[in-house]
């Protein structure tokens, strides 16, 4: 665990062992991984910057990351449970996937995950958005 530094007083790390012992609303083991992560990031913003709670974390999500937004948030109310992002809300902002095509340059978006160039119909493309998981903000 990365953490800078961890007095007593604060956070623990998420319990990882929550998913075995409550494993009830928690079962989409992606998003559970995706969450961990998560959790642990937020644990380490918390113990930087001295919060003792997080009130609400942006996210920016793609299409393409396989998220399924009320997966993402029950996975997150089990793990954050104990740590300063208990309770947080999650606000989940979907980015489109946008590619770009080899042949014509051309930039297009696309939607319902049929993959060709919007311009050329071709399908030599180059994902330019869509993938990102990350967090956008933080709020306290
Ligand atoms: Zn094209």
């Amino acid at each position: 665990m990365a953490f800078v530094r961890q007095p007593t007083d604060l956070p623990r790390a998420p319990r990882h062992n929550a998913l075995t012992t409550r494993n009830v609303s928690c079962r989409a083991m992606h998003e559970a991984t995706v969450v961990g992560s998560l959790v642990t990031l937020l644990c380490e913003q918390a113990a930087c910057r001295n919060l003792t709670a997080i009130r609400r974390v942006n996210l920016k999500v793609g299409q393409l990351a396989a998220i399924e937004p009320a997966a993402l948030a029950a996975c997150f109310e089990i793990l954050a449970e104990d740590t300063p992002a208990a309770g947080a809300e999650l606000a989940i902002e979907t980015v489109p996937i946008r590619v770009l095509c080899t042949d014509c340059q051309n930039e297009s978006r696309i939607s319902n995950y049929d993959f060709h160039c919007e311009y050329c119909h071709g399908t030599r493309l180059d994902i330019i958005s869509g993938r990102e998981l990350r967090i956008e903000s933080i709020e306290v």
